[in-house]
């Protein structure tokens, strides 16, 4: 269940309409079609019964966010990941998103933060994301559309925390990260694993100490999301 919609893993429109007449809360039932997939992390679904869209909004821990599955990513699985940062937040922070999305985690640490800086590779993201800042009611978030290789060269601050939240390929931005976050400060580093430790080594060798290494969900057999609390030399 995201918000409005519920996604069935089967192509079952009478079961969807089933489903939709015992739900109240539901305006939409979908199929979801293929995986996650592409640089923008989305995935296609067909509308089995109820209000043709894809779009919701979705309310967590006091705030609301408009999604568009087909449009953006979206996870409502990462609600306790996003509070578990929070809580790690000191007032007056300067935070970094270098993979944004529709801005769940850069809306919630926008709470404590002075500035979250929140930056997407994808139009439909950073479109929704004004939409959630306005929502919100948001006033220290700053959207940025851009490609998280070139923040290096377009931002001249340096971050007390970065949220990096692209799982399967966010390794081959740690030299990014590590340059945009000042001596001290901490980077979050979510990463697909199959082994625990896998990118310790790797941290070590940019001049990063792992504060912490947690499982955030399964994936496939053998393999799983993990988190990298890691602290900046220095
Ligand atoms: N942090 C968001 C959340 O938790 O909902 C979104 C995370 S999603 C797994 C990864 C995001 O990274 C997608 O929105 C995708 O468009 C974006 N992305 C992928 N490659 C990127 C790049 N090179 N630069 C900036 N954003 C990128």
């Amino acid at each position: 269940l995201v918000g409005g919609i519920a996604i069935l893993q089967d192509d079952d429109p009478e079961g969807a309409v089933r489903l939709l007449s015992s739900r109240p809360s539901l305006h939409t039932v979908v199929f979801a079609q293929g995986e996650v997939h592409g640089e923008y992390r989305t995935r296609q679904f067909r509308v089995l019964a109820g209000k043709p869209t894809t779009r919701t909004k979705v309310t967590e821990h006091g705030h609301t966010f408009t999604v568009d599955l087909a449009g953006a990513y979206f996870s409502a699985r990462l609600s306790t990941e996003r509070q578990r940062i929070l809580a790690q937040v000191q007032e007056g922070e300067a935070v970094l998103d270098m993979f944004a999305g529709v801005g769940p985690f850069a809306i919630t640490l926008a709470k404590r933060a002075s500035l979250v800086v929140a930056s997407d590779l994808n139009p439909k993201a950073i479109g929704l994301m004004l939409e959630n800042i306005m929502l919100n009611r948001t006033k220290n978030v700053l959207p940025m559309l851009a490609d998280a290789r070139r923040l290096d060269r377009i931002l001249s601050w340096k971050f007390d925390r970065i949220i990096m939240n692209l799982p399967l390929s966010g390794t081959e931005f740690l030299p990014e990260a590590f340059q945009l976050c000042r001596p001290g400060g901490t980077i979050h580093f979510y990463s697909l694993v199959s082994a625990e430790g896998e990118h310790t080594a790797r941290i070590r060798e940019l001049g990063g100490t792992v504060l912490a290494e947690r499982v955030v969900r399964s994936y496939s057999p053998g393999q799983w999301h993990a988190v990298y609390d890691v602290r900046i030399g220095g």
